[in-house]
């Protein structure tokens, strides 16, 4: 039985390292992604972007659902990027000055693109949701 529980703490020990790891190079990835996307600098340009890159996920977006999006311009703000629920088939994306760019935008897009914002327990976000997000974000592939 001891052996058991040791052998046990052993093998979480190894999931967390390799989920360190992992959430590591996910996080890595992400950062150097979006230091070379363009930024989005004001409100009207990233309603441009959105409504091109919408139309570039309209198989997955229905006709009939709403998203807007919204550029934080406080220059104190902290570099935000995320996308929320308003209620049934409205969503928003919300970017800060520092954190809106062209990646961001495509990367939050997706999560609302392929419901992730629906099905978002831990486990799911970073090993479902997130490398999806950033798969296409990064590649325009749809996984
Ligand atoms: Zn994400």
């Amino acid at each position: 039985m001891k052996k058991a529980l040791r052998h046990l703490g052993k093998a979480m020990f190894a999931i967390a390292l390799a989920g360190s790891a992992y959430i590591a190079l996910l996080s890595g990835v992400q950062s150097v992604a979006f230091s070379r996307s363009p930024k989005i600098e004001n409100q009207s340009q990233l309603e441009l972007k959105l409504s091109e890159e919408r139309e570039k996920l309209k198989d997955k977006i229905g006709k009939n659902i709403v998203i807007t999006a919204r550029l934080i311009t406080d220059k104190d703000s902290s570099p935000t990027a995320y996308a929320r629920k308003i209620k049934e088939g409205e969503y928003e994306i919300v970017l800060s000055n520092l954190g809106a760019s062209e990646h961001s935008l495509k990367h939050e897009l997706y999560h609302i693109a392929d419901g992730h914002i629906e099905n978002k327990g831990h486990l799911a976000y970073f090993f479902h949701n997130e490398p999806q997000a950033e798969i296409y974000a990064l590649t325009g592939l749809k996984p």
